[in-house]
């Protein structure tokens, strides 16, 4: 099987692999756990300058990335029976979840469109199906952060990069909880000390007592996660 790999369409393919060249993810890609390639999507503008964007139809501030520019980069570098998803970062997208990571992290990777600007000509998403995914209800400027963000997520859930730690149920979201609190040495840290009961060596307590901390910072903090109509699916 080839490895997991991520395909970017960008006006800064340099900004990649970027903070996912270091660390774990940064290690697994040494290793060829996983891979990342950048395309510049200046290379399909048009003209001298190599344009990539125009003014917005309609009027209105700021520019628009052309349609034919993109799809000529899409079909430059995704073939029509390319299996990745093939997803455009937007503030407009469903927002990023971990179900989704999870699902996109056991697939071949995924293939992202990072916008720019105003963003991207409405018909090239619709006449090469892209999926439009946000990483969150606020605004980037532009699509290569969330899109680092994306992967980064994936990659820490394929095979080898993480070794168990991140396979594990007892992460925020899996099992649509945020994680109980963690401790480690020293025992005392400004007055405050380690709960008794992770000091107790009964793994049964120990087990009860951190879903039960679970539960409580959920409901403190996202009673949303704990409502199965809100339950977030791919
Ligand atoms: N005018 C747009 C925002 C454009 S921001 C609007 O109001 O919806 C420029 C680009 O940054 C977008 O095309 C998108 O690729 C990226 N971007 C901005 N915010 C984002 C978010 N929350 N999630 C994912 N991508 C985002």
């Amino acid at each position: 099987m080839t490895a997991w790999s991520a395909s970017i369409i960008t006006l800064f393919p340099e900004m990649f692999p970027g903070p996912l060249g270091l660390s774990l993810a940064g290690e697994g890609l040494k290793r060829g756990l996983w891979h990342i390639e950048a395309h510049d999507l200046r290379a399909f503008g048009r003209g001298r300058h190599r344009a990539v964007d125009d003014t917005p139809a309609g009027g209105g501030a700021g520019m628009v990335l052309r349609a034919d520019v993109v799809a000529d980069a899409i079909d430059a570098h995704w073939p029509a029976d390319d299996p990745r998803p093939r997803l455009l970062l937007s503030p407009r997208g469903a927002p990023l979840t971990q179900a989704m990571v999870r699902q996109w992290a056991i697939g071949p990777g995924v293939a992202l469109l990072c916008g720019r600007f105003e963003g991207v000509d409405e018909r090239v998403i619709a006449a090469r199906r892209l999926t439009e995914i946000s990483l969150g209800d606020y605004v980037l400027s532009g699509g290569e952060i969330a899109a680092l963000a994306l992967i980064d997520a994936c990659v820490r859930l394929v095979p080898g990069i993480m070794g168990a730690s991140a396979s594990g149920d007892d992460e925020s979201f899996e099992g649509g909880l945020l994680e109980y609190p963690h401790f480690t040495r020293p025992v005392a840290f400004e007055g405050m000390t380690i709960p008794e009961v992770l000091r107790s060596g009964d793994h049964g307590r120990i087990a009860r007592w951190r879903r039960a901390e679970s539960e409580r910072i959920t409901r403190e903090r996202r009673p949303d996660l704990l409502n199965p109509a809100k339950v977030e699916r791919p």
